[in-house]
């Protein structure tokens, strides 16, 4: 299967440096079912990235399996701004669940921005936090009751440290719900990770799970409430998610697909940007009628595809 006419390789610059990045890039093609979005970090390796393309193989050449709900309720995102600006992303966001990143300035400067946030959210609203496995368990636990206080109530704090058995010590000790999110994309057969005794909550991506068929195996084997998070695609790959979370026979808590507005721009008029706390369910991606302003050129990116590829059809 090689690329046909209709591809876009773009760059789009971050409005605030996220997950140590300032520009998102990936590649669009077109399929008979629609478009599909190939973004793997650029420090993933071919064989990380072959989940990525099958996500959006699934997106442009099969389509996705019928929703159960026709709209999302999403969080927004808080990166490490100032209390000031955090308070601003959360009053305008139009949500009423925040997540929050920590873990990336010192524990005082998080407190600081989860204050801000619960004051912009309101006593009804939820605070989660995401710290990558940056944490220890000691320095897990101490820094989880902190925010936990700071935030006035935390809904759960998202990966704390690297492995499930310190994710499971955690949960022993902070008082706070765990869920599991490198823990499950990252393993080497995300269905058969146990997460159930060290998380509460499981944080699935449609893109590193494979696919919306292959993320719902994953979710139903996993046993735990899900929440459906993006991978800071543009909005022809996270309409993927959007189908994700669509699908899923539950949905308790908000996802995090409302994270096109830390990029500086989208590929379509059409873009997936949440009207007072909810996505859309779109049937297919949108067409990335905008693509052009966001054109990079990289060949390096059509050979990383038609590698990866080379892989996937193996
Ligand atoms: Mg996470």
């Amino acid at each position: 299967m090689r690329l046909n006419r209709l591809v876009h390789v773009y760059s789009i610059p971050m409005r605030a440096r996220f997950r140590g990045i300032t520009r998102r890039t990936g590649l669009l093609f077109e399929g008979p079912a629609g478009w599909g979005e190939f973004c793997p970090f650029e420090e993933y390796d071919d064989a990380e990235s072959a989940a990525w393309l099958a996500c959006a193989l699934e997106a442009a050449h099969e389509g996705w399996p019928e929703p159960v709900r026709t709209r999302i309720p999403v969080n927004c995102t808080v990166p490490v701004v100032s209390p000031e600006r955090a308070h601003e992303i959360v009053a305008r966001s139009g949500c009423s669940t925040a997540k929050v990143k920590v873990a990336e300035s010192t524990l005082a400067e998080d407190c600081a921005r989860l204050e801000a946030v619960r004051d912009a959210l309101g006593p009804r609203g939820f605070v989660r936090v995401d710290a990558n496995m940056m944490w220890d368990v000691d320095t897990a636990v101490t820094a989880i009751r902190a925010m936990d206080k700071a935030a006035g109530g935390l809904q759960y704090a998202e990966q704390p440290c690297r492995t499930l058995d310190e994710l499971a010590a955690v949960r022993r000790k902070a008082g706070v719900p765990i869920a599991a999110d490198e823990s499950i994309r990252k393993a080497e057969d995300p269905v058969k990770v146990a997460v159930s005794g060290a998380a509460d909550i499981a944080v699935i991506k449609v893109a590193p799970l494979g696919g919306v068929r292959k993320a719902l195996e994953v979710a139903e084997a996993c046993g735990l409430p899900c929440v459906v998070s993006s991978a800071l695609e543009t909005s022809v790959g996270m309409a993927a998610g959007v189908a994700l979370a669509a699908a899923l026979p539950e949905l308790e808590y908000a996802c995090g697909l409302a994270t096109l507005q830390l990029l500086d721009g989208d590929v379509t008029s059409d873009s997936l940007v949440p009207v007072d706390g909810y996505l859309p369910v779109l049937t297919k991606a949108p067409v990335p009628d905008r693509a052009e302003e966001f054109e990079s050129g990289d060949r390096a990116w059509v050979e990383r595809y038609e590698r990866v590829l080379a892989r996937v059809s193996r």
